[in-house]
């Protein structure tokens, strides 16, 4: 019902090891009876194949565009011809040039298999160690995997076809892979040519090892043109070929207010805001070259972002939906993006998520999650009381689901970190006003009365959006939240997991036991509250039953005076934003008045779409509503607005980039009839 295939866990490809000539093994699919690569020389074939036949060194080495160059490929299998691209493409492209691959797998590699695929390849093991250490989780979807400050990796996990047509980007030059036609004939299919075709760049090329009938008419009738060329090895023959006019992109006729903005010139980008919206915002593009100012009076990480430890995790209705799928998309790119950015696991601590199911309400709902999402045991797996007291290393009466990958953060430090990224420059002002330059780019009004000029702005300033005009009419809500942190002494057990129920209590940090948080919509006061802590203390022991008995019981004071009287208690309280459906907002900033002018006839009869693109604020940006989820959601939806500014693939499907989309809202409440509630 939400344009997507359901939400899964892939199979993994099955296979033996055959050993060739020299006596190396090399993986052979059992499923499909055919090889990965050549057994005699898989090197010299993908260079031959897919990167010369594409005329790839040549293209690298003359390619000056701001915009990286796009590889599209079918069938990653062990990753060979992507590693090989990237190390052309080091050998051959300008030193600023940037590369992005996009590889669809129906049936990914496990992690071991992957590694010992790639290990037959000396002068590739940095690269398949990158690869390797970031290999995700076999989940149906779009993993996005930095491979560098140059090179980025989608794959995209799932049947070839149902992949490119959820594609949001195009491709300059195609590897046509995957097992030989005859082997695989549910992948060659036509429509797998027509959506290559929809999703080229005008001038795309291909190249494929093979000759098959099926092939050629397919490309022809999509509007490739082929030839043959001088196959690999034993095989005589093979294709290579062109699209000069592709089609254009026909998906958003029915919703033209998600019309892409297209590409704006940019090499100076604002940011306002430094919470962990506006510096994940900023290392994503500083990542791509630009030049950041991140503006923020107060500095980095002091807003609702500023706590010093935090939940990593995200809950998943029970029911597919597209929020879940954002979410549960954004876990597992922050649980990647963490991991490279931190190894060592200083700023952030993958302990793993326990939810349990305290009610049976909540019990019934995990069951029926569970029921509907068939994810790999790694991402969430059900566990019984023992195992979850066992994981917890504490006794708990409830089991739940354990999230393993998911775990906790440090919001401020990450904060501070992110904002040293090289190319960004933090700069200690409130922006009060934005102005649009008639000839291109934005003029900021500081509170100290300068100007600043900038090529864009992304908008990351939480409940501060409302302040600038241009996105003074998104709908957000603030939430006040407020978390308690308790001081333990060295001999206290505490949980060696987060553990999550109505709220959190994560492992201890530096000595600090931090749980809560509150929860109160439509308050913006960041006072910290001794009721609050009190609510966070009744929270604890329902999360926890009986933990704060065992800390009563060896001596630890819980009377809330006494505590706060000894130092033992602290806590923070900040102010997050919400969106009335609890998505966050990422995307274009739309002209809201031009919206409700073109689109208004929706009031009255929501069928009679109005053939406009939607009206775009150029150059602007927005990141913001991600509530109490920012560690799971904000670094995601930055490199989905770092994709959308440099002209990129995005690293969502279509239909969840239109979810994050900031004017759904207003073409909900127009449908809804509510036009005259809002300016
Ligand atoms: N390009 C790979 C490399 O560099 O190692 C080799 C690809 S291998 C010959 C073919 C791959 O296509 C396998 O990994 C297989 O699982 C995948 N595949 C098969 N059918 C598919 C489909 N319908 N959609 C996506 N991938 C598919």
């Amino acid at each position: 019902p939400d344009g997507l295939p359901a939400l899964a866990a892939a199979e993994t490809a099955l296979l033996d090891w055959r050993s060739d000539d020299s006596g190396a093994t090399s993986p052979h699919s059992t499923a499909f009876d055919d090889v990965y690569f050549s057994r005699h020389d898989g090197r010299a074939e993908t260079q031959h194949v897919f990167i010369d036949a594409n005329r790839l060194p040549q293209r690298f080495a003359a390619w000056h565009e701001s915009r990286p160059f796009v590889i599209g490929e079918t069938g990653f299998g062990t990753g060979l011809n992507m590693l090989c691209a990237w190390q052309s493409f080091e050998q051959h492209a300008p030193a600023d040039a940037r590369l992005h691959l996009i590889s669809t797998e129906c049936f990914p590699m496990q992690h071991d298999d992957l590694q010992r695929a790639l290990s037959v390849w000396p002068d590739l093991a940095d690269k398949a160690a990158t690869l390797v250490a970031q290999w995700p989780a076999a989940v149906t979807g779009i993993h996005r995997l930095v491979l560098s400050s140059r090179v980025i990796l989608d794959l995209h996990i799932g049947d070839s076809c149902e992949r490119l047509a959820l594609l949001d980007g195009r491709v300059d030059a195609w590897f046509l892979d995957g097992f030989a036609p005859s082997k695989n004939p549910r992948m060659w299919q036509p429509e797998l040519f027509t959506l290559m075709a929809a999703r080229s760049r005008p001038g795309a090329t291909f190249a494929t090892f093979t000759c098959a009938g099926i092939v050629k008419r397919g490309l022809k009738a999509a509007g490739f043109r082929w030839r043959k060329v001088p196959g690999f090895g034993r095989k005589r023959e093979m294709l290579a070929g062109e699209i000069d006019a592709p089609p254009e992109d026909i998906r958003r006729q029915a919703s033209p207010w998600f019309t892409s903005p297209g590409p704006q010139p940019c090499t100076r980008v604002a940011i306002i805001g430094a919470g962990i919206a506006g510096t994940s915002m900023a290392e994503a593009l500083a990542r791509r070259g630009m030049e950041v100012l991140l503006f923020d009076r107060e500095g980095p990480g002091s807003g609702a972002s500023g706590n010093e430890q935090g939940a990593l995790y995200v809950k998943l209705a029970a029911d597919t939906n597209l929020q879940s799928r954002c979410y549960l998309a954004g876990l597992l790119y922050s649980q990647r993006w963490l991991g490279r950015l931190d190894p060592e696991q200083q700023l952030w601590r993958q302990t793993g998520v326990l939810q349990l199911a305290t009610t049976d309400r909540e019990r019934r709902r995990q069951q029926r999650f569970m029921a509907h999402h068939p994810l790999p045991r790694e991402v969430v797996r059900q566990v019984d009381a023992e195992q979850a007291s066992q994981l917890a290393g504490l006794p708990l009466p409830h089991g739940g689901l354990d999230y393993g990958l998911a775990g906790w953060a440090r919001p401020r430090q990450l904060c501070e970190r992110l904002a040293e990224s090289s190319g960004v420059r933090v700069v200690r002002q409130n922006v009060d006003a934005l102005t649009l330059v008639p000839e291109g780019g934005w003029l900021l009004n500081l509170d100290n009365g300068e100007q600043v000029s900038v090529d864009q702005v992304v908008i990351a300033s939480a409940m501060g959006a409302r302040d600038l005009v241009q996105s003074a009419s998104l709908p957000l809500q603030p939430v006040r939240g407020q978390v308690s942190r308790l001081a333990l002494t060295n001999d206290m057990p505490a949980p060696a997991r987060v553990v999550c129920a109505g709220g959190y209590v994560a492992p201890p940090l530096d000595g600090w036991l931090t749980f809560g948080a509150t929860f109160v919509p439509n308050n913006s006061s960041n006072e910290t509250l001794s009721e609050d802590h009190s609510a966070n203390l009744a929270e604890l022991d329902q999360t926890l039953p009986g933990y704060t008995a065992l800390l009563a019981a060896s001596g630890q004071s819980l009377a809330i005076d006494q505590l706060t009287q000894h130092h033992q208690l602290d806590g923070r309280a900040g102010v997050r934003a919400a969106s009335p459906d609890k998505s966050p907002y990422a995307g274009p900033v739309p002209d809201s008045a031009a919206w409700h002018q073109d689109y208004a006839v929706l009031v009255k009869d929501a069928t009679r779409v109005p053939k406009i693109p939607g009206k775009h604020y150029p150059g602007l940006w927005i990141s913001a509503a991600h509530g109490s989820r920012g560690l799971a959601s904000a670094p995601l939806c930055a490199e989905l607005l770092a994709s959308r500014i440099c002209d990129e693939p995005l690293p969502l499907e279509a239909p969840l980039v239109d979810h994050l989309h900031p004017g759904r809202r207003t073409i909900r409440d127009l449908i809804q009839g509510k036009q005259l509630q809002r300016k």
